[in-house]
């Protein structure tokens, strides 16, 4: 199979699948799905700000003329993945009840994030955050959560169409889950799968992402749209495996020594995996297998971390 091009908007992946794609990927830049089956079609995340999910909205009556979308999935609750959502109101809308949870909280409300960045004690941070606030556009924006919850394996039909939705949260975040599309070959792995770029670890464990990946694997795919990124092929996923599996490696052995976090992190050589952008996330998810193995210990904040990660990203 041809690769599938990675340009921004609506790119086919099979019979029926359609991906959104924000190249480059980089932060709150994220990858949409569409299902289109019969009249019925199902949207898998719903872009970070209101002028790309009004976007993401028209690109669905493109390809699927009179079809509603009936369903849609949001993989998780970072907000560049359903901050979209009410463009889709009166959807079913799914997502983990962890993830649910977590929207609901709100921590980073996008109409504040002006005042956030003005209250933000470091400098990489504030930076970040003014920048944040110039790149996207709430203007109307307004929160519309999921309306139901998943909390095991379970599969859904749109017009005849199995879709299966497979919880394996706590990884990236608190709730992740997976959209498989079985009879197309096509999983929407959300932010489980990041390509050409590094993986955010927020929650971990580590463990639970390898997993993650590991079980994306044996469903055997055609493709794989990434969370962020272009679409990922087997291979891709492999990588994504053995870079976390090293990760998890350096930090348990750091952890074992007596390092603290920044140490472990001063101390990895990424290899190859420093040409992946953001390489400086790797800070984060070393913090996240500190935490796994001690959750007793203090974990860096999320500001003390962004504040790390920031230090050595040029976003
Ligand atoms: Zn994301």
């Amino acid at each position: 199979m041809a690769a599938t091009p990675y340009t921004r908007g609506l790119n086919r992946i099979a019979d029926g699948c359609y991906a959104w794609f924000e190249p480059p990927g980089s932060w709150g830049l994220a990858n949409s799905g569409i299902v289109v089956s019969g009249d019925e079609v199902l949207v898998v995340d719903t872009q970070n700000d209101v002028p790309r999910a009004r976007g993401l909205r028209d690109a669905v009556r493109e390809v699927a003329g009179s079809g509603e979308v009936g369903t849609v999935v949001n993989t998780h609750a970072d907000g560049d993945h359903w901050f979209g959502n009410q463009f889709f109101d009166g959807a079913r809308i799914l997502a983990t009840a962890e993830a649910a949870a977590e929207m609901r909280e709100l921590t980073h409300d996008p109409r504040l994030i002006r005042k956030a960045a003005a209250a933000a004690e470091g400098r990489e941070l504030r930076d970040f955050l003014n920048w944040r606030a110039e790149m996207f556009d709430y203007t109307d924006w307004r929160p519309v959560f999921p309306t139901e919850t998943v909390t095991a394996k379970s599969s859904i039909t749109i017009s005849g169409t199995q879709v299966d939705l497979i919880p394996v949260g706590p990884a990236h975040t608190r709730g992740d889950v997976v959209v498989h599309v079985p009879e197309r070959g096509v999983v929407f792995a959300g932010d489980i799968v990041f390509q050409r770029s590094t993986p955010m670890v927020w929650t971990g464990p580590v463990s639970n992402y390898v997993a993650a990946c590991e079980m994306i694997l044996a469903l055997e795919p055609v493709a794989v749209v990434s969370g962020h990124g272009p679409v990922a092929g087997r291979s891709g996923i492999r990588e994504l495996c053995d870079y976390l599996t090293m990760v998890l490696e350096h930090a348990s052995k750091r952890f074992a020594a007596g390092d603290t976090q920044l140490e472990a992190f001063e101390s990895l050589d990424l290899g190859e995996y420093r040409l992946w952008a953001h390489s400086s996330r790797v800070f984060q998810a070393i913090n996240a297998v500190y935490s796994e193995l001690d959750p007793q210990r203090p974990a860096a904040s999320f500001a003390e971390s962004m504040e790390i990660v920031l230090a050595h990203d040029s976003y």
